[in-house]
């Protein structure tokens, strides 16, 4: 049972009592252990505070142990765990007393005990807490609650803990009623009365102020409910009846399979709920060695991969992975290799840069050579500031070549170059990119004015660029949204942008393009740039409407260019086409299959990683890809097998989640500069999360994290906490699945029982 109480009308005092507050009842099958919590749970209930009750208990036998848990907020509760460490003890049975109903019980807690004992047989046992007895087992007797044999003695207790509580007996009244128990109100006044407090600095200075309690003469003593059951029949052994059990298996998550860098997602989110940023980044920087960049540039096919989109919106991943790098400066140590090979990196982009990383953590001694005067690729001479700003780049750097890669800078390789560098290093692997810029060839694309967006963005880059007048960009990618946003920010009056197919088919990545749009870009979409017309210099760009045609090889529609034209007036052009594949640079002898190079028959040591192998044209795939190459490259020299580089099996999907035990919490958005504040400035336009609240709602598909609900849910109450997790009693198992139906995240799963009995969630 559950309560949302936000709508009661306002909360008396509750000063005195210390919350979250948890409450443990121990009692025995048959007692009212469990409506004895979930009439606390009512009690405060009426006091406006949020709560949670719920039993513990298998469907067995009258007389056996059960607990039931009463958890109380001012807040929802979220925590679905049994109350492990309670703040208030209630006893229904002596005979339990022990280290195991104490376990957790810290001094200081409540402790309510029902006994018929004198309490001053217990003087020096429970001096630590503020203990509390009563004999409600006659009160509730001399009332007639139960039977003759069973007497139920929740509704009496009740009554002793509201006086140890300092609530008026009135307090329990609506509780009662409400759960149609009015009949037992007489009992807990009584009990109210008669119970013996000894708060503990009471007990210190006047250890026998306690009353002895006198029992009813008019009644027989009660039988204390273990006596009951010592005629209960034996256990029957119910696990051998069944064909299947259930047993916990780790999942793959959707959100790490779909990750292209390979990145462990969802261990990285479960490490920083858990244990904060550092012990995040420590997952993250085993795969990932540009996590500031990835964190802000990113298309995120792992957000659109996340099972939480079903529910209440995808986890903001990318800005929980920002969020780690922004907050760490944890770095990992260069490991020791058995056997410290040389290896020649060509081209200092993300790929390069992935492919260095990781063979220098696994101590080998890598260089990259690299064209440009600085280490970055795209990441440097691309990607504007306002999307990662040069010092967030540097930071990964700098933590990149402090793990010992070497880098040389103005270094162009060519074919007999690189058969240098080949002869001079165990390996080679090429991370050159893409090729350059394409052209479009229609009349006029000499005109002054007309210029590769490449370029453009590079020289902004590098300083600072003034635009006057109406500028159109050709094209639909990241170059092409990139150019326009950098356009508006240079001053341009206005920015079009032509593409020739339609919103949903640009490669861009969707929220640069809304970005785009919020910030004054224009999108013309169906259109094809067919000739540019201007005396000297540009002064308009003639475009056809395009019709979608028969589908490509890539599935898309093939733009076929009507004869419908019309002229756009602009005073530049920045034309974002893509870039040649060539590699026009590689020795004549090579030929490159499967990501390796090759002399006829023979696999040489060289290897091609990021855009100029893979062409997939996104930073997380470059790192994926270098890691990829590198690891392989590693296997083919030192003779072992390769790492397992991605999950392999399919991964949890949506309709495994149990979505009814999640609070709907919609995403936590990035904070933004407002658009009016973005014109005219290169400063970063996202300002991401403030705070990393964000990684409460993974689900943690596929991977326990102990909440407790298989436990709670299974029927026969045979899941039980161990040292190594939880262990399912074989011998008393059905079989009934309940366990793994109820597991909110999949990370249980049935089995066929001749294969194996007892398992373990760690
Ligand atoms: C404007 C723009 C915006 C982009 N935005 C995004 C984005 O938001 N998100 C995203 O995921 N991806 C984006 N991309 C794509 C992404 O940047 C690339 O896919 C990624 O950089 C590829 O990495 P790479 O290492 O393979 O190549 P590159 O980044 O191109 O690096 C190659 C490096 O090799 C060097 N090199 C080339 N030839 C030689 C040679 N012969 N000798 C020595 N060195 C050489 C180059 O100087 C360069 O430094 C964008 C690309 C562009 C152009
Ligand atoms: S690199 Fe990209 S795909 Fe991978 S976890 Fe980060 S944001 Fe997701
Ligand atoms: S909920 Fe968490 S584990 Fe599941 S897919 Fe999303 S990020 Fe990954
Ligand atoms: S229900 Fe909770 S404790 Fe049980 S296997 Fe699933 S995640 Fe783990």
């Amino acid at each position: 049972m559950e309560n949302d109480s936000s709508h009661q009308t306002a909360a008396p005092d509750l000063d005195y009592l210390s919350l979250p507050l948890e409450v443990r009842v121990h009692g025995r099958g048959g007692q009212g252990g469990v409506t004895c919590a979930k009439l606390i749970a009512s009690l405060y209930t009426q006091m406006g505070l949020h709560v949670q009750t719920f039993g513990d208990y298998g469907s067995e036998r009258s007389g056996a142990p059960i607990q039931a848990f009463t958890r109380v907020d001012r807040v929802a509760i979220a925590n679905r765990n049994k109350v492990y460490q309670p703040d208030h003890l209630i006893v229904l049975d002596e005979a339990l007393m022990g280290p195991q109903v104490l376990s957790g019980t810290a001094p200081g807690a409540l402790l309510l005990l029902n006994s018929r004992s004198n309490p001053e047989s217990y003087a020096g046992l429970y001096a630590e807490y503020q203990f509390g007895v009563v004999d409600a087992t006659a009160i509730a007797r001399e009332h007639g609650i139960g039977s003759n044999s069973v007497v139920i003695i929740n509704t009496t207790i009740l009554g002793a803990y509201a006086r140890l509580l300092g609530l008026p007996l009135s307090a329990l009244e609506m509780a009662y009623v409400s759960l149609g128990l009015g009949g037992d109100l007489a009992a807990a006044e009584e009990a109210y009365e008669r119970v013996q407090m000894q708060a503990r600095a009471e007990a210190d200075a006047n250890p026998a102020a306690l009353a002895p309690i006198t029992l009813p003469a008019a009644f027989p003593p009660v039988m204390p409910t273990t006596e009951h059951c010592a005629d209960s029949p034996a256990a029957l052994k119910t696990g051998a009846w069944s064909t299947q059990a259930p047993r916990y298996r780790e999942q793959s998550a959707p959100c790490n399979f779909a990750c292209p860098a390979g990145n462990d997602v969802r261990g990285f989110i479960q490490a920083l709920k858990n244990d904060g940023a550092e012990a995040a980044a420590a997952v993250l920087l085993r795969t990932q060695p540009l996590p500031s960049v990835c964190g802000r540039v990113c298309p995120a096919p792992c957000m659109q991969a996340c099972n939480r989109e079903a529910f209440d919106g995808a986890v903001n991943i990318r800005s929980l992975e920002r969020w780690i790098a922004d907050h760490s400066a944890l770095e990992l140590v260069q490991q020791t290799a058995t056997q410290r090979l040389r290896f020649a990196v060509v081209g200092g982009g993300p790929a390069g840069l992935s492919t260095a990383y990781q063979l220098t953590l696994r101590g080998h001694a890598v260089t990259i050579y690299e064209a440009g005067p600085a280490l970055g690729g795209v990441l440097r001479n691309g990607i504007p500031a306002f999307r990662l700003p040069q010092e967030v780049l540097q930071r990964d750097l700098e933590r990149i070549l402090r793990l010992g890669v070497e880098a040389r800078f103005n270094i162009r390789l060519d074919k007999a170059g690189l058969l240098r560098l080949q002869s001079e290093h165990d390996a080679l692997i090429v991370c050159t990119g893409f090729g350059p810029p394409l052209g479009l060839a229609v009349d006029g694309a000499g005109l002054a004015g007309v210029e590769q967006g490449l370029d453009f963005l590079d020289r902004a880059k590098r300083n600072k660029v003034e635009l006057q007048g109406h500028v159109v960009i050709v094209g639909g990618g990241n170059t092409a949204i990139d150019c326009a946003r950098t356009a508006l920010r240079c001053g341009a009056a206005s920015v079009k942008l032509v593409y020739r197919r339609g919103r949903e088919e640009m490669p861009a990545i969707a929220e640069e393009v809304e970005s785009a749009e919020l910030e004054g870009v224009r999108l013309l979409l169906h259109r094809q740039p067919v000739a540019f017309t201007g005396n000297g210099a540009v002064s308009a760009l003639l475009v056809a409407e395009v019709e979608p045609g028969s589908p490509d090889e890539s599935g898309r529609r093939r733009p076929v260019v009507t004869q419908r034209t019309a002229s756009l007036a602009c005073d530049k052009v920045l034309l974002a086409l893509g870039q040649s594949s060539a590699m026009d640079f590689l020795p004549d002898t090579w030929q490159v299959r499967e990501g390796r190079a090759w002399q006829g028959d023979q696999a040489l040591n060289v290897w091609f990683a990021g855009d100029c192998a893979s062409g997939e044209g996104t930073v997380t795939h470059a790192i994926g890809n270098g890691r990829r190459m590198a690891l392989a490259a590693l296997a083919r020299l030192t003779d072992t097998p390769g790492e397992a580089l991605r999950e392999a099996e399919s991964p949890v999907a949506a309709g495994q989640i149990r979505f009814s035990h999640f609070e709907v919490a919609p995403p936590h958005r990035d904070k933004e500069l407002p658009p009016s504040a973005r014109r005219g400035s290169f400063a970063e336009s996202s300002l991401g999360l403030a705070g990393p609240e964000e990684a409460d709602r993974c689900f943690s598909c596929g991977q326990c994290t102990e909440c407790d609900t298989c436990l709670i849910y299974c029927p026969d109450g045979v899941i039980s906490r161990s040292a190594d997790g939880y262990r399912i009693d074989a011998d008393y198992c059905k079989g009934c699945g309940m366990c793994v139906a109820e597991c909110p995240r999949s990370a249980m799963e049935m089995y066929e029982k001749n294969r194996q009995e007892v398992s373990s969630c760690r």
